[in-house]
Order: structure tokens, then C-alpha cells, then sequence
């Protein structure tokens, strides 16, 4: 199996693994899930942590070097900093990193450095309290706030907070989020708002990262590009003179990154989904259950990333949405 590599037809190298481990979430973000009636994946459908392990253990063996564990919200779901360690011990693995709400957070950032995890991105789409309520559902902007203070103190780095772009609801925003790189280490990371499964946006006009960066350098100058390391996902990099921080900009829409994509998902349900924006996917917990050897599942990532699309058919201005939901694929 070893000498197996994923490679897709379009010569991209697949070394990214991005694993959602819980379709729950303490939080209803408008432009994630729909705020009353959450479907919710039953315990049984849900993979594992065993199960996981062994998949991960396949990927790696196929060539995956980097995994980053997301939600639903990762931290909700029992066991989880055990699990984290675990992931940590595979051979092989050179970058495991967590995408996080920041809710549980600073109670916790003993454990998920104790489990060998040092990068993190946190969602906080607004510096202001009650917009924080309106966005999420839940008064709790101090206490992320906090948790990114005290994760700072730790040590950890780089922490990327998510700011997701939403036309009327944070745009006012924008050059206040960027400010924070010049008080802060913080990576400052711009992503434009996907239309995925069923939210509470509209079609309405989309918010793009060439007009973010416009308003922001306006206000603030300008931008300098950093030049991207090997463990950089699509972001464009950028610091303003004089800032210790950086902003960056997940331009999926306006720009895609396609032929550099590198990812693959394993969603929460046990599914293998070459591409976030395509609902194309293959399954792994069926096989998985029923007896299936560590070569017949790898024979099944082979044919996932045999079907990665080149490039997704998202677009502006498109009205086009992706079935499944955010939580359960793993933002
Ligand atoms: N609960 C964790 C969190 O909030 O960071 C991890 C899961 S969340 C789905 C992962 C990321 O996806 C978050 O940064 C969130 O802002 C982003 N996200 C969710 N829905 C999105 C959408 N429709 N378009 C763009 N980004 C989205």
C-alpha cells in the first residue's frame, strides 16, 4: 500500500485530510446551519474514534501529512483531547492542527497542548457583543475573546481567527478585524461566504475579497505579500507595515484555487468528499463496518481522488448550493 500516493488526474497531490468529528455545535451561526431546526446525524451514524484512527492510519500510508480536526464544533464532543493525542502519536503525520468556535476553549488550551496541537483557528466573525449574539445566537463574545488572549499567552501559533464576510451583517467591521494584526500576532483570515446546505443567508450580494481588501487598505494602507510556507492552505498572506499580525484571504468564490487544492474531507458520517463544493463523495463507513480489509479501504480513497473534480462550479453570482451541511463536512 505504501507505494500508493494520491495523486488525482489534474497532478494535484492530495496530502491534506481535513476531518469533521461531530456534526453538533454549541453555536447556530446564521450563514452555517439553519437557526431552528438543526438536523442532527444519530450517535450510530457518526464515526468513532477508532474507526477515524484507522482511516487516518490508511491515509497516512497513502501519503496524508497533514490533518486538521473542525465541526461541527470538535471541542463539544466527549473524548476528544484523548483523540487529539492519539492523532498526534501516528508516524507520519507532520501538521495537525484544529479549527475551534472558541467556546470551550479556554478551559481547555492546557489539554489540546498536552495533545501536541499548536495551531489553531478560531471563527469570530465580529468584535462587537451584540452583533456576536445576532451571528451565533449566544452572548458569549468575552469568552472567546478571552480564550484568544489566553492561547496567545500560551504560546500558540500561528492562531488564524476566521472572520467570514457577510454583507450587511459584518462588512462595517472589516478594517476594525484587520486593525487587530497590528495589536496582535493574530492572522487575520478574510473568507468569503460559501453557499452551502441550508443557512439563513439569502442569494443576496456576495461580500468578495478583492472588495474587502479595497475597503481595509483604504483605511488601514498598504498591503505587503508574505510569502507562503509549506503548511499553508490556499490563503493569500499579507501584513500591513508595522503590523506584528497578518491578514490573509480564503477567496474561494472570486478566485478559486482549484488546480492547487490539496485537500480531501472525511466527514463526520464517515464519507471521503473530494471537493467542500461538490456533494460528491465516497462512502468509508459502510465498508469500514463491515469488514473491509486496510487495502479495500484504500483502494477507496484511490477512487475518491480519482473523482476530485478539477474545479468547482460555485461561482459570484451563481446561485448554485452545495447539498450537504457545513457542520458534518467540516468547514
Ligand atoms: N465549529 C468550528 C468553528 O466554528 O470554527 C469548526 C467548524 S466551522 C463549520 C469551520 C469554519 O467554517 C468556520 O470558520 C466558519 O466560519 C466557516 N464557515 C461555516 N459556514 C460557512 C460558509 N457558508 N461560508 C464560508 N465559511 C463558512
Amino acid at each position: 500500500m505504501a507505494a500508493l500516493k494520491l495523486i488525482d488526474p489534474y497532478n494535484r497531490h492530495l496530502n491534506y485530510l481535513r476531518i469533521s468529528i461531530t456534526d453538533r455545535c454549541n453555536l447556530k451561526c446564521i450563514y452555517c446551519v439553519p437557526r431552528h431546526l438543526i438536523p442532527r446525524l444519530p450517535h450510530t451514524e457518526i464515526l468513532k474514534y477508532e474507526e477515524i484512527l484507522r482511516i487516518v492510519r490508511i491515509g497516512v500510508k497513502l501519503g496524508i501529512t497533514k490533518i486538521r480536526v473542525t465541526g461541527g464544533e470538535p471541542l463539544v464532543r466527549k473524548g476528544v483531547y484523548e483523540f487529539l493525542h492519539r492523532l498526534s502519536l501516528i508516524e507520519g503525520l507532520t501538521d495537525l492542527s484544529l479549527t475551534t468556535n472558541g467556546v470551550t476553549l479556554k478551559d481547555n488550551l492546557g489539554k489540546i497542548k498536552a495533545a501536541g496541537i499548536r495551531r489553531i483557528n478560531i471563527s469570530l466573525d465580529t468584535l462587537n457583543r451584540k452583533k456576536y449574539e445576532q451571528i451565533t445566537g449566544v452572548d458569549l463574545f468575552d469568552r472567546i475573546w478571552q480564550g484568544i488572549e489566553k492561547a496567545m499567552e500560551m504560546g500558540f501559533h500561528p492562531i488564524k481567527l476566521n472572520v467570514v464576510a457577510l454583507n450587511g451583517i459584518n462588512d462595517d467591521e472589516l478594517t476594525d478585524m484587520a486593525r487587530l494584526s497590528f495589536d496582535y500576532p493574530l492572522h487575520i483570515r478574510f473568507i468569503e461566504y460559501m453557499p452551502i446546505g441550508e443557512s439563513q443567508m439569502g442569494n443576496g450580494p456576495l461580500l468578495l475579497a478583492p472588495e474587502i481588501k479595497k475597503r481595509i487598505c483604504s483605511a488601514l494602507g498598504q498591503l505587503i505579500a508574505v510569502r507562503n510556507s509549506v503548511n499553508d492552505g490556499p490563503a493569500q498572506r499579507y501584513r500591513f507595515e508595522g503590523a506584528i499580525g497578518e491578514v490573509g484571504f480564503i477567496h474561494a468564490l472570486s478566485h478559486h484555487f482549484c488546480d492547487r487544492c490539496n485537500r480531501l474531507r472525511l466527514t463526520a458520517s464517515g464519507q471521503l468528499r473530494p471537493c467542500l463544493l461538490s456533494d460528491r463523495h465516497e462512502d468509508l463507513k459502510g465498508p469500514l463496518r463491515n469488514g473491509c480489509s486496510d487495502e479495500q479501504l484504500a483502494e477507496i480513497f484511490l477512487k475518491a481522488v480519482r473523482h476530485k473534480p478539477s474545479d468547482h462550479n460555485l461561482a459570484a453570482g451563481n446561485s448554485l448550493r452545495v447539498n450537504g451541511r457545513m457542520s458534518a463536512i467540516g468547514g
